[in-house]
């Protein structure tokens, strides 16, 4: 084992930035791993599928006006809109497959930016339906707009799903989530099902393409129907199983440092939960004050036959009241989800591991459950100071246990330089582009040293991170 202090702040003051930036950094939220790629192809497959629905109900040569123009973009609009709404419905489903190959944060992302499309197609739709009508009969499009939502079926429920749409979007804005609590942001973002639920009627009420042809109804019911099914099994069935099956209880809570505790769970058959080191849950504490909330945790150690263990830090009310949890506390749970796992390495041996503060936590039950031995791991565990490094004695056991290489980079970013920079890097791990990289961090930590790895020659594929922000 070898342990090594922050390298010299002097050393590293012009090494912070890499000279340029390098080339080839994805635009695409988790392009280079395979599944999220092909997540990306499916969704996109449907696009053209919805085109085909509108072109097939739409008379060859009957598009000769503005009106006609206008009308058809809007059902162009609204068709892709209830097809991303799906999309977006069942990126959210917690379907296993999606969380475990593709990966929870991945996912997520993909769902915060069709979201964002979401809206914006279903505002086009209800703004260019409109224009259409107006244009076409002559009349203005406010007065026209009152006779669509009041007169015609169902367009008033549909009306109603858009405003609800645009205030889910609105709360999901940058600006605005960040002034909401985590749970009054997630509780009006469940609004999305009620907005559906709305807005299905006038689908086949006005919509030409459902109103005329019955297969299409079937098809459209059909998908509704399977993503509705994969929420109820995913979301509730599941976890509900779980929980009652493996009867989850709190053993002990233990400090590890400044604000940080881990809490030891014992239940029946966990082995049978194949958890993987590195993966998360959605942890349901059922004691006063907690039971309405989950929150997700990471393993930080090995998952056992009939324990597991989440070492958490204090960041808000939820997240302190856990140091407060009496042994014998029934915890329910989601999951395991998460593709931060051995998996990713495909068979390569040597890894890289990056972590900063809370991010140990997948990070050391990686550690502990990665093959290999000697010079194969080597774990960089960066904090701005020595009572910052929690579980540092179990990584020095580990690190001795099995001959891997630990590096803790103690020392404020301030001090000089960046200890993670692609020049440090090199200098402690020279064989670096060879590696599989797995980096777990505070947001910024880990976008620059993904950005030094990067410069430093490690590809993009290769280089895996955890987020603890969804
Ligand atoms: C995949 C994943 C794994 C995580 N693993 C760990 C871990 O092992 N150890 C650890 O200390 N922390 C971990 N976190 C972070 C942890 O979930 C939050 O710190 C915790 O939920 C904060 O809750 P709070 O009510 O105490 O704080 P708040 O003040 O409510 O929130 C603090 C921050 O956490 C976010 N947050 C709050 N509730 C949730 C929620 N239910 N889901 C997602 N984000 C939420 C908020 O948006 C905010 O950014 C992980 C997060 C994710 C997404």
């Amino acid at each position: 084992m070898s342990t090594v202090s922050a390298p010299s702040p002097r050393s590293a003051r012009h090494r912070g930035k890499p000279a340029e930036r390098p080339p080839g950094l994805p635009g695409v939220p988790g392009a280079g791993v395979p599944w999220a790629r092909a997540l990306l192809v499916v969704i996109w497959s449907g696009v053209p599928a919805v085109l085909a629905l509108w072109w097939q109900n739409t008379i060859p040569g009957s598009l000769h006006s503005t009106a006609d123009w206008l009308t058809a973009g809007g059902r162009i609009a609204g068709l892709l809109a209830a097809y991303l709404l799906l999309v977006l419905v069942a990126l959210m489903a917690r379907v296993p497959w999606l969380e475990n190959r593709v990966g929870s944060d991945v996912v997520a992302r993909y769902h915060r930016a069709l979201g964002e499309y979401t809206v914006a197609l279903a505002v086009a739709h209800a703004a260019l339906v409109i224009l259409g009508y107006a244009w076409q009969s002559g009349t203005n499009p406010v007065s026209e707009g009152v006779t669509v939502v009041l007169d015609y079926p169902d367009v008033l429920l549909s009306a109603i799903a858009l405003a609800l749409l645009v205030l889910v979007g609105l709360v999901s804005a940058r600006a605005v989530r960040r002034r909401l609590g985590y749970e009054t942001w997630y509780h009006v973002h469940l609004l999305v099902y009620v907005a559906i639920g709305l807005a299905f009627a006038h689908e086949f009420a006005v919509g030409a393409d459902f109103s005329t042809s019955a297969r299409n109804r079937l098809l459209w019911s059909g998908a509704h129907l399977v993503v509705g099914v994969a929420v109820v099994i995913f979301r509730i069935g599941l976890p509900l199983r779980r929980s009652l099956r493996h009867r989850l209880r709190v053993a002990r809570v233990v400090g590890e440092g400044p604000g940080v505790v881990s809490i030891h769970l014992t239940g029946r058959d966990l082995d049978l939960l194949r958890a993987e080191g590195g993966q998360f849950a959605r942890w349901r504490f059922l004691a006063p004050g907690l039971w309405w909330q989950s929150h997700p945790y990471s393993l930080s150690a090995a998952p056992g036959a009939d324990t597991l263990r989440i070492t958490v830090k204090d960041l808000g009310a939820s997240s302190a009241a856990l140091a407060r949890l009496r042994p014998g506390t029934r915890v329910w749970f989601e999951g395991p989800y998460g593709a931060f796992t051995a998996r990713r390495t495909s068979g390569r041996r040597r890894v890289l591991l990056i972590a900063g503060g809370a991010g140990i936590t997948p990070i050391r039950a990686l550690f502990e459950t990665l093959p290999g031995r000697g010079s194969d791991v080597i774990l960089l565990y960066r904090a701005s100071s020595a009572e910052d490094l929690v579980l540092h004695r179990e990584l020095q056991a580990i690190a001795r246990r099995r001959g891997f290489g630990l590096y803790p980079l103690v020392g404020p970013r301030t001090a000089g330089g960046d200890p993670l920079s692609a020049v440090q890097l090199r200098r402690m791990v020279p064989d670096l582009s060879e590696r599989e990289v797995f980096l777990c961090g505070p947001a910024g930590m880990t976008a620059t040293a993904t950005e030094h790895l990067r410069y430093a020659g490690v590809p993009q594929g290769r280089i895996h991170t955890e987020s603890f922000e969804f």
